[in-house]
């Protein structure tokens, strides 16, 4: 058997590790013919088209649609003539499924069917280089969940006591808050220093300005596949089929305005300048090879939020700081099996009271920090709220990040021979407007 299974989760052949492509990828690409990601992108002043990607050359669905090579899938023929990928995942797990197998199909070293046709290839095939990838879905509504247990610890054990570091509701409830779905930008934003509203401990009043304590966020988001209607809610059992796909994501944060700010309601404008997520949504089918088991939930939770089977995911997640003129450093490594909450119980939580969700909602899972103190997943926690420094490969030294600072994120899951990549998320950091 090569490919771990669950009641839920069919093999799937587009998945199978034997696979090899006619299109050549590079050992350590993320995106070999198994991935078969789909995202949007735009190559100078033709109108944005949907495609996926393999190796280093992104593929025009669109061409591929016109020349007929979805005959037999009945999808709308402007599909993958859009701006975002919203009209293409309404169209359902199942043809959004089928054209990824299809595709998988037609990348295979044995299919002739387009390997033989050396001026279509040119139309469809380009490489990534020559494009610019757009923010790949239209965010209706955007949610920010609290689910690394370590995380949630470290900032407990930071901001309040060691010994009570979790808050009482914390195993209970999967936390989580509404964020902005109008400041959610693709990998490459150029992003302005924030300013706003501090107040330190010895400052009297506050005092407005550039944020001091600019960090980013390791998460990962998932989004929505399918919606439902008010009063309706959506059991763990059921969760998987809301859910389209996965990004890498950064929710860039200003800590010295959240800590001004967040009492009694929580975060809001310390986070809502900007969040970012990679080009390419990873669909759910392609992750289902790195499902793991999650930690044992001890108290137990409450019947809505229990689950059957494995709905955690073993997806290797990296962060790397790089200073203007000067080479990244790893500053962290993570992995997003560090949540105490999985995306069904998120999912089950978020409309347990009947909140509606709508195709192309994203749901982040909050800051992923691992045990060690070199897998935490922000600034706040690396330089342990300010106190010690992160010394990079250029001998600079961090608390926070600093104007021309590039912060980028990747993400892959290895297994059987095979990885599967989330891209990058990066940014750069200019300074306050
Ligand atoms: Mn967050």
């Amino acid at each position: 058997m090569w490919l771990l299974t669950t009641k839920q989760q069919p093999m799937i052949e587009a998945n199978n590790p034997s696979l090899k492509s006619w299109i050549h990828v590079k050992a350590d690409s993320d995106f070999p013919i198994q991935n078969l990601p789909f995202g949007v992108f735009k190559r100078d002043q033709d109108s944005p088209k949907v495609a996926s990607i393999i190796g280093d050359h992104v593929i025009n669905l669109h061409v591929l649609m016109q020349e007929g090579f979805f005959e037999g899938i009945e999808l709308p023929s402007d599909v993958f003539d859009q701006n975002y990928l919203n009209p293409f995942i309404a169209t359902g797990k199942e043809k959004t499924n089928a054209v990824r197998e299809r595709l998988s199909e037609l990348l295979r070293l044995e299919n002739q069917e387009l390997q033989t046709k050396n001026d279509l290839k040119e139309k469809v095939f380009i490489p990534v280089a020559e494009v610019e990838m757009l923010l790949p879905v239209k965010v209706g509504d955007y949610t920010d969940f609290y689910s690394s247990e370590q995380h949630a610890f470290n900032v407990g054990s930071m901001f309040r006591d060691p010994e009570n570091a979790l808050l009482p509701n914390w195993k209970h409830i999967p936390v989580g808050y509404h964020g902005r779905a109008s400041s959610i930008v693709v990998s490459g934003t150029e992003i302005h220093r924030p300013k706003g509203q501090t107040k330190s401990k010895e400052q009297p009043s506050p005092v407005f300005g550039p944020t001091k304590r600019l960090d980013f966020e390791l998460e990962m988001a998932f989004i929505v596949g399918k919606s439902t209607s008010i009063g309706e809610s959506v059991a763990t059992k059921d969760a998987e089929d809301f859910i389209f796909g996965f990004t890498l994501f950064n929710d860039w944060s200003a800590r010295d305005i959240q800590t001004w700010e967040y009492v009694p309601l929580g975060p809001f404008l310390a986070k809502n300048f900007a969040s970012s997520m990679s080009p390419w949504v990873v669909t759910l089918e392609a992750v289902a090879p790195f499902r793991v088991s999650g930690p044992e939930q001890d108290p137990k939770v409450l019947d809505y939020l229990t689950y059957q089977g494995d709905a955690h995911f073993d997806i290797n997640l990296e962060v790397f700081m790089q200073p203007e003129g000067s080479q990244e450093t790893k500053v962290s490594a993570s992995n997003y099996r560090n949540l105490y909450w999985n995306i069904r119980q998120q999912l089950a939580h978020q409309t347990v009271n009947g909140c509606n969700i709508n195709i192309g909602d994203l749901y982040a899972s909050g800051t992923i920090s691992g045990k060690n103190p070199d897998s935490f997943g922000s600034m706040l926690e690396l330089s342990w709220n300010g106190t010690r420094a992160v010394t990079l490969e250029d001998e600079s030294q961090r608390l926070f990040i600093e104007d021309g600072d590039t912060v980028t994120m990747r993400g892959f899951g290895s297994r059987n021979g095979v990885r599967i990549g989330f891209g990058e998320v990066s940014n750069k950091i200019l300074k306050a407007k």
